[in-house]
């Protein structure tokens, strides 16, 4: 190696420089190098790696640790070949996973909007419900308050209605409104 400076330095300079260095290290003269202690040199192995690699000449403490790190690893199942994209399009559009086309589909006779055959109007059913929901209120004013229903048959009656002599001895509910087409009088 000197040999290899002394013959290719271009600068005479540094060449000298080169050599007093040089010999320094070989005596052991350079003060704080090697904790102030004079090794003999030779070839040692540098590995540029984490921490964690387990080294022979060390306590088991380093060793222990390598293995948690390979302990707190989630191994997940990986495929260990690719499916191609026809087999893929295979599976995914097969016919048990397609939707069913429904032919069941009917106009609502009532209200015109479309509705399933055997199944109630989705639109009819919310009106229904929105009506009862205003009768109730009404028969929760009546009442005064929870549980005081009285034990006899209710009637509803609309605007513009006169109770006939069959709701005699009934309750009756009054509405301020015409009565819907829907909600046919008994
Ligand atoms: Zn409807």
């Amino acid at each position: 190696m000197a040999a290899l400076v002394l013959v290719f330095s271009p600068l005479p300079r540094l060449r000298g420089l080169l050599q007093r260095c040089w010999r320094r290290l070989e005596g052991g003269l350079l003060p704080g190098f090697c904790g102030g202690r004079s090794l003999p040199w030779g070839p040692t192995l540098a590995v540029q790696a984490p921490a964690c690699l387990p080294q022979p000449g060390h306590d088991t403490s380093e060793g222990n640790e390598a293995q948690s790190l390979l302990d707190s690893i989630l191994w997940m199942a990986a495929p260990k070949k690719r499916r191609t994209i026809e087999v893929n399009r295979c599976r995914r559009r097969n016919p048990n996973k397609l939707i069913k086309v429904k032919t069941n589909i009917d106009i609502c006779p009532e209200c015109g909007n479309l509705k399933q055959k055997h199944i109630l109007c989705g639109y009819c059913y919310a009106k229904v419900k929105a009506e009862t929901q205003l009768i109730r209120k009404e028969m929760f004013k009546q009442e005064g308050g929870p549980f005081n229903a009285p034990t006899v048959e209710t009637v509803v009656l609309y605007d513009g209605e006169k109770p006939t002599e069959k709701d005699a001895g009934k309750r009756i509910i009054e509405r301020a409104r015409k009565r819907p087409s829907w909600f046919a009088q008994n």
